[in-house]
């Protein structure tokens, strides 16, 4: 079984202010990418619109509703101080998390062993009732009730390496025992939450704060030592990764200092406890990562990994 590539070029319709970090390029560089020699033969499947029902097992209901209210006719409409909306945002939007329920649906029905999901607008910011870090929906929460709702798995994880803590997943976890989730982000840094002792309701969640110029080495230990263990202990039947490359050395939003070849490690350590728990089976969705080239090298080393496992 192979890796299968979920995107849609709705989501290059989503347009941000000019000088906006999270912008169209990021996706086009990655298109780019999927057309070289070593990635062209992937399948690729077009993410579907995610339903209001897929948005509300996730959001708070209404949720759906107050973000479509937001789409502004033209130009563009402020959620909050750095996210925006354009005309076509609310379907990019849809786009992103319905690719995580598309890759649910292919990954546990045992066509594919895992999947990457090249969508943006990004999700790991988008709390309950709020859009926030460039974030409108929580693309993998979305993916992460499509799996334990409809396929009916008891236990999930989702481990993020966004440099940025993932506050909205962890909102959307923090009471849900079946839910696990671990990032390591720097801190301090956007957005401010994350420390060691947020640990959610059920001791589910863990957090690694990492000091600014924290390099590879420094993350593999966090790593090793207490992300693995923990996510082992869970016993997921399906592993999600928030999947950002802003922790990258080039990235102009933060400081930590990864090369392209730590997301090739930590794909194949998170592979690894999936081989453990469940067949493999793993669900990458694309958060942040700013610098074009180091998104474009660490995204390739990303998705070699995950090719390696699916052989
Ligand atoms: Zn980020």
């Amino acid at each position: 079984m192979t890796t299968a590539l979920i995107t849609h070029t709705d989501c290059l319709k989503h347009l941000t202010p000019t000088g906006h970090p999270e912008r169209v390029d990021r996706l086009k560089t990655l298109l780019e990418l999927f057309d070289e020699p070593s990635f062209k033969h992937l399948p690729r499947h077009e993410a579907p619109l995610c339903t209001i029902e897929q948005v509300e097992r996730a959001h708070r209901p209404g949720y759906y509703n107050h973000i479509a209210r937001l789409e502004p006719q033209s130009g563009f409409a402020s959620v909050d101080g750095d996210t925006h909306m354009s005309p076509d945002s609310l379907q990019a939007a849809q786009r992103a998390a319905g690719a995580n329920v598309l890759a649910v649906d292919l990954v546990l029905t045992g066509q594919y062993t895992n999947a990457f999901c090249a969508v943006r607008p990004p999700g790991h910011h988008a709390e309950a009732a709020q859009a926030m870090g460039f974030c409108l929906f929580s693309n993998v929460i979305i993916g992460a009730h499509q799996a334990l709702s409809v396929h009916q798995l008891e236990r999930v994880a989702i481990v993020d390496f966004d440099v940025h803590h993932g506050n909205g997943t962890s909102d959307l976890a923090w009471h849900d025992e079946r839910i696990f989730f671990a990032s390591t982000h720097e801190s301090p840094l956007f957005p401010g939450t994350g420390l060691a002792h947020e640990v959610g309701a059920h001791g589910q969640i863990v957090n690694v704060p990492l000091k600014s110029q924290t390099g590879n080495e420094d993350f593999k230990r966090a790593m090793e030592t207490q992300v693995l263990p923990a996510l082992a202990n869970h016993r997921p039947q399906c592993i999600f990764i928030s999947a950002g490359f802003d922790a990258h050395w080039r990235d102009p939003l933060a400081t930590l200092r990864w090369t392209d070849d730590i997301y090739g490690w930590a794909t194949e350590a998170i592979c690894d406890v999936a081989d453990r728990c469940c067949d493999g089976r793993v669900i990458s969705s694309l958060e942040g990562g700013y610098d074009l080239d180091g998104l474009r090298d660490s995204v390739a080393a990303h998705l070699q990994a995950l090719m390696q496992r699916s052989r």
